[in-house]
């Protein structure tokens, strides 16, 4: 997701109480920012932030941070909170490969990945955030036994993060080409917004649940 750049967006983010700007700060110690002892989950690559708003509203019992790498796609979440306030959400505007320096080893609980870029051309891949490269940074951020789900409707992509999940000692807990017609999978499933528009279009939804 790209938007047009929206010159307020810079401004939104410097000065929201949701946008953690120093996020070099709180390795180790970010549950601090919540003032709770509650576990950390991150979704990666959030766009506005519905999924997450969703899910966070949900579970007032869990701190949730949301990654975006744009200002111009933040900036619609931040619009949202100003809205409906969420006291256990803050928002990180950064490149996602920079997670292993800002979190300690085993700092969070869970991680979401909703609709990933595809990087279709081969060359890419490892800017894919299901690629090996970004799973070993997840392992390093993720706690033992932590998990990570991710849904698409891409299937070439989905095929490749099942590949690499395996290449990468990973273990595929559970997975489904059709999340929407699968009962057990689709248990209490939130909808993020890219999912709402490609399954109206009549895509199957794919989803796994991995963990190391
Ligand atoms: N999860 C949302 C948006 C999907 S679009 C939904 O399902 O509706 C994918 C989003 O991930 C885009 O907004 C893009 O800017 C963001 N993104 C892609 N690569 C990223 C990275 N390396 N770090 C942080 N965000 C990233």
């Amino acid at each position: 997701m790209r938007l047009r750049n929206i010159p307020a967006a810079a401004n939104a983010i410097a000065e929201s109480e949701y946008c953690v700007l120093d996020y070099t700060e709180h390795k180790g110690e970010w549950k601090n920012l919540f003032g709770n002892e509650n576990p950390l989950v991150m979704e990666i690559g959030m766009g506005k932030g519905k999924f997450l708003m969703e899910l966070a509203a949900l579970h007032p019992d869990i701190n949730y941070l949301g990654v975006e790498r744009y200002g111009s796609v933040l900036y619609r979440a931040l619009q949202k909170m100003e809205e409906h306030p969420l006291p256990n959400i803050r928002f990180l505007c950064i490149n996602a490969e920079v997670l292993p320096e800002i979190f300690e080893e085993g700092e969070l609980d869970y991680i979401y990945l909703n609709f990933s870029d595809p990087w279709p051309k081969d060359r890419h891949a490892k800017r894919r955030l299901t690629s090996g490269e970004y799973l070993k940074r997840y392992d390093k951020v993720l706690k033992k036994g932590g998990r990570l789900e991710f849904k698409t409707d891409n299937r070439p992509l989905f095929d490749f993060s099942l590949e690499e999940t395996k290449a990468f000692g990973w273990t595929v807990n559970a997975y489904t080409y059709d999340l929407h017609h699968d009962e057990k999978m689709n248990e209490g499933n939130i909808m993020t917004e890219y999912e709402e528009k490609f399954s109206s279009h009549g895509n199957p939804i794919c989803k796994m649940i991995i963990s190391r």
